[in-house]
């Protein structure tokens, strides 16, 4: 099969993937094979790229938003039937015994197997993933309309859990890319009003087409108290900016796997009054499913430029130079020539 392969250390920082011939692999215990239809692209991606988050292996197959069909079951494989359409997240298996799994939160097990970090994920015609990790998916819409809600929608709605955000609140989003799209569909859902503060002028707009309520630049405070806000720039600045933003007793939950430096702020005018600076790591298979129910729901269709394998370090350049709006998605040659 073709797959776009990160050989540590990337030679090219501007394209560290590889696409070349590599063997179809074979589900093992628990595991199924699944036939991917597209892959979304994420930030992540780029750390994992850039040797940000550290390698684990000498090479791997990014991509952990994988919409696909189940083309075969490893042994002792239930509830999950070839053919199906099934999805695979960043989550791609947890220990099930550490004492964060035994208290419920699998997004911080110990022993956590990430999809397209620790093991090969969706950049590539077939992929493996754990039976009792993947999320069924709908029939409807196409497959890539529902990749980018496997980790940009699903992290976006986890951040709203985090941020304790209840219907008809008053939300900020700081930073308006593919994670933020989606979770503005699920604030107007609830009757929320939704402040955006986002850099530069095309996402500003789809922020103001998808029903935002204000609209501001990366760091603009909007000009009503916030009853909760969610950061996705990895920027120091732009926490501090939405801390500002704050009522008394409202939270800050952080959407950055990095920042580019510690915030700094004033704990007096910015802390103090029980305001809280939360932030979001990984996802669970609970968030994974309410999600997924969620999005059918209200008929999310995010905003999507796709692009085919062989283009995999085009996709990965134009997310880390934030020239897309919405999301970029990755499909195989079969599905790019418009095969079922
Ligand atoms: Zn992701
Ligand atoms: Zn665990």
């Amino acid at each position: 099969m073709r797959a776009a392969v990160l050989h540590y250390p990337a030679p090219i920082a501007s394209s560290p993937l590889v696409v070349e011939n590599v063997p179809i692999p074979d589900p093992g215990d628990g595991e199924v094979l699944l036939k991917v239809e597209a892959c979304g692209v994420c930030r992540t991606d780029l750390h994992i790229a850039a040797g940000e988050l550290p390698p684990l292996r000498q090479a791997v197959v990014p991509g952990h938003q994988i919409a696909g069909r189940v083309e075969k079951l490893g042994a002792n494989v239930g509830g999950v039937r070839v053919g199906q359409r099934c999805g695979v997240s960043w989550l791609g298996g947890v220990d099930g015994t550490c004492p964060l799994c035994l208290r419920g939160r699998e997004n911080l097990c110990d022993h956590p197997t990430f999809t397209g970090y620790s093991v090969d994920g969706g950049y590539a015609e077939y992929a493996v993933a754990r039976a009792d990790f993947l999320v069924s998916l709908p029939e409807q819409p196409p497959a890539t309309d529902l990749a980018p809600l496997l980790c940009a929608g699903i992290i976006g709605f986890r951040s709203l859990r985090v941020a304790e955000v209840q219907p008809g609140d008053r939300v900020g989003l700081f930073g308006f890319g593919a994670s933020a799209h989606l979770a503005i569909e699920v604030l107007k859902f609830w009757n929320c009003e939704v402040y955006v503060s986002t850099r530069g002028r095309s996402h500003q707009q789809l922020a103001r087409s998808r029903g935002a309520t204000w609209v501001g630049d990366a760091t603009e405070r909007p000009p009503v108290p916030l009853d909760s806000a969610v950061t996705f720039a990895p920027s120091g600045d732009v926490v501090v900016a939405a801390l500002a933003s704050l009522r008394k007793g409202g939270i800050v939950a952080i959407n950055a796997i990095h920042l580019d430096r510690v915030p700094q702020f004033d704990y007096d005018r910015l802390l103090w009054g029980e305001r809280q600076l939360r932030s979001v790591a990984n996802m669970t298979r609970e968030d994974a499913r309410d999600f997924v129910a969620l999005a059918q729901q209200i008929g999310i269709r995010p905003r999507t430029t796709v692009f085919a394998l062989e283009q995999a370090n085009e996709a990965l350049l134009a997310v880390a130079e934030d020239r897309i709006d919405g999301a970029a998605v990755i499909v195989p040659p079969e599905q790019a020539a418009g095969n079922p």
